[in-house]
Formats: structure tokens, sequence, C-alpha cells
């Protein structure tokens, strides 16, 4: 391959997305992965297309969440025909057994999304049978949608290996930029090889802050955040809903398997599993819905999420070093924001206009 014109540092669901959008624009890409593409927070989370109580979140989170949730059905749509991988995009709802918050009508208002309030056993009943007998009242949002976000990432890896002018690079680990004064003009492997590119896009999730350079302070925050879910087979249709309450929520997917989430565990790039968050997920999901009890565990698993302190990740050009982009730190709300993000990186890599101000993403 001759030189590419932009090098793509991380494929998973960001790095996927934007290489994708940067070959639309006519880029010549290679993605560079250090391992298996799409195996890391992209294959882990669950799948939410929602921020969890997206009213505490700012704006800019918020934007790039709606734009998300209003183009995905079509953006699946044409990546299941693309590639035969159904990543499911399922109008399960989100029945929330909290009480309303200050903000959120103004929320719903402000970004045109429905939450309806019950406030009765029968109301609850009527959207989610079977919860447990403790809860009379609730929040309903029905729009909130889920994807199954391994197949997504398994969609996006198969549609990247299949376009023209995307080139692909697993198990190839970047060690670090290659600069000349305060240009980027490539990168090089942990082998030692070296390529050379016009400009390098940023898109390694919580590992970003390895791999920045000391004049780009900015995504050194990016911090690793363990999240850990346990997952129960029901029986298909058994849960139906997306059921939250206090940040612990059931994600129930088209074959009956039940996704319980998640930990919030900072500070470490490890990723095992515990038996304390096991229990503790466990009991949290039959608090919510008995009937889990009887249901066996078959899988628990962990992930890191690129962390950032308010939740808006940083897209866009490195100010001190020239041909430097990244866009990570969506912390816990990449899938729903994914899609945004990385419109607008590969906008501003290209000098388009971009779909909604850059400001708040700006890094520095
Ligand atoms: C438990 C859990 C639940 C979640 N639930 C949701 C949810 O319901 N909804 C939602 O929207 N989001 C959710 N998320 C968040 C979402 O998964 C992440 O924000 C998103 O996946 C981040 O995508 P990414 O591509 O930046 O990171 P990743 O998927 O981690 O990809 C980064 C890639 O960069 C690669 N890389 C790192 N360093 C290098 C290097 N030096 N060279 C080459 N490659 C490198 C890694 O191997 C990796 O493949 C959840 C996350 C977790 C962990």
């Amino acid at each position: 391959m001759s030189n590419p014109d932009c090098i793509v540092v991380g494929g998973g669901a960001i790095g996927l997305m934007s290489a994708h959008f940067l070959v639309e624009r006519g880029r010549k890409v290679l993605l560079l992965e250090k391992g298996a593409l799409a195996r890391e927070s992209s294959w882990a989370g669950g799948g939410i297309v929602s921020p969890m109580y997206p009213w505490r979140y700012p704006d800019a989170v918020n934007r790039l969440a709606v734009y998300g949730q209003r183009r995905y059905p079509e953006v699946l749509a044409r990546l299941r025909d693309e590639t035969g991988i159904d990543p499911e995009l399922l109008p399960s709802g989100m029945l929330m057994l909290d009480e309303p918050e200050p903000g959120m009508w103004e929320w719903a208002d402000k970004w045109s999304m429905k939450i309806e309030r019950l406030t009765s056993r029968q109301a609850l009943d009527a959207v989610q049978p079977g919860l447990d007998a403790r809860f009379e009242s609730g929040l309903w949002m029905p729009e909130i949608q889920q994807v199954r976000n391994p197949r997504l990432a398994k969609a996006l890896a198969a549609r990247a290996r299949h376009t023209a002018g995307l080139t692909i690079r697993e198990h190839a680990p970047v060690a670090g930029l290659l600069q000349q004064g305060d240009r980027i003009t490539g990168v090089r492997l942990d082998s030692g090889e070296t390529i050379a590119a016009d400009s390098v896009l940023i898109t390694a999730g919580a590992w970003t802050g390895g791999l920045m350079p000391p004049g780009c302070p900015a995504p050194a925050k990016i911090e690793p955040v363990k999240g850990q879910i346990v997952q129960f087979q029901a029986e298909p249709g058994q849960l139906t809903r997306m059921v939250m309450r206090e940040s612990r929520y059931l994600i129930p997917r088209k074959d009956g398997l039940v996704l319980i989430g998640s930990t919030l565990e900072p500070g470490s790039f490890e990723k095992r599993t515990t038996a304390a968050a096991l229990e503790d997920l466990k009991a949290s999901a039959i608090a919510l819905f008995p009937a889990l009890a009887g249901c066996p565990v078959v899988n628990q698993w962990a992930g890191l999420r690129p962390g950032t302190a308010d939740g808006v990740p940083f897209i866009g050009p490195c100010p001190a070093i020239e041909g430097l982009f990244v866009n990570a730190g969506q912390f816990r709300n990449g899938i729903v924001m994914g899609l945004g993000s990385a419109l607008l990186a590969a906008q501003l890599m290209t000098g388009e206009q971009p779909f909604v101000d850059p400001a708040p993403y700006a890094l520095g």
C-alpha cells in the first residue's frame, strides 16, 4: 500500500465509524488496531441508545446522543443490508423506577423526547409485567432503543474489511507518533516499523492518553473506568423493556439474554471480573425483576470505558501539533454518541462545515 492520507489509531466503534466517514470524504485511510477489531469497550458495553438520566449531562453530550438516536435506524438498517449482520436495534423503551428529577421535564421539552409518568402498579404492569412488588410508580421513556453492541461492532468491522480506500491492520499496536517540529508525519509501531501519513486520528478509547505527545495535554485526562456486566439466560419475551433504577439497568435481548449492568471502577487498565461484582449485580437484577432468580447466569465480563469528568468527549485537532486529531473520551455513551462523534471528527479533518458547533469538544 502506498502511504495513506490518514492513519486512524484504534479499531473500536469510534475508530471504525470515523474511518468510514473519512473514506466517504475521499481520504485513503489506514486503521491500526493493537488487538482484534472492536473487542474492547465497544464490544463490552450495554448498548443503550441513550445516556442514562440524560438530563444530568451537558448539552454537548445530548447533542451527539440525539443525533445518534435519530440517525441509527436508517444507518444500521443499511449496515445490516451491506454486511448480513443484524445489530438488533430494538425499540424496547426504558422504564425507570426512579422519581422525577430536577431538569427532567425541561430536558424532554428541549430535545423533543417523550417521558410518561406512571403512577400506579397497573400502569407499570401495562408496560412490563413481573417487576418486583414494591414498585408502584415509574417513568416511561418509550422512544429509547437498544443495540446489540457486539453485533454492531462485528458489522462495523465486517464493512470496514470490504471498504475500498480503507486498509485494516490488526495486531499492530502503535508505540508512538512521528513528528517533525510541530507537525505529525506518521506513526511508529511496537515492532519498530514506521508509517508516514499527512494526518493521524487517535481513537484509542481508554488508552488515548498514553499516545498523546506532551504538547497536547487534554486527552491525558481520559482515564479507564472498568465496567462489569452479568448476563442471565431468560425465556425470550419474558422481559421486553429495558428497566433501570439508581443507575443499575436490565437490558433484554431478543433471544432471552438479559444483561444487568454495570459497575463503575476507575483507575486501572486491568479487566478482571470479580465474585463481589457478580453477587452485587445479580442481587440488583433480582431486586428489579424477581423471575431472574430462576434463570442461569451465563456470562460475566468487564470493559474499560474511556472516562472523562463530565462525559464530554475530546473531538478535533490538537492545537499545538499540526495533523494530529483526537476522537475519544465518550465514557458511558460511546455507542449512542459514536455516530455523531465520528461524523464531527471526519468533518473537522476534511475542512467540511461541521454539523454541530465543535467548540465544546475542542482539546485544550
Ligand atoms: C460496561 C459498559 C457498559 C456500557 N454501556 C453503554 C451503553 O449502554 N451505551 C453507550 O452508548 N455506551 C456504553 N458504554 C460505553 C461505550 O462502550 C464506549 O464509550 C465506546 O465503546 C468507546 O469506543 P472506543 O472505540 O473509543 O473504545 P474501544 O472500543 O475501547 O476501542 C479503542 C480501541 O483502541 C485500541 N487501541 C488502544 N491503544 C492502541 C494502540 N496503541 N495502537 C492501536 N490500537 C490501540 C484498543 O485495542 C481498542 O480496540 C459502555 C461501556 C462499558 C464498558
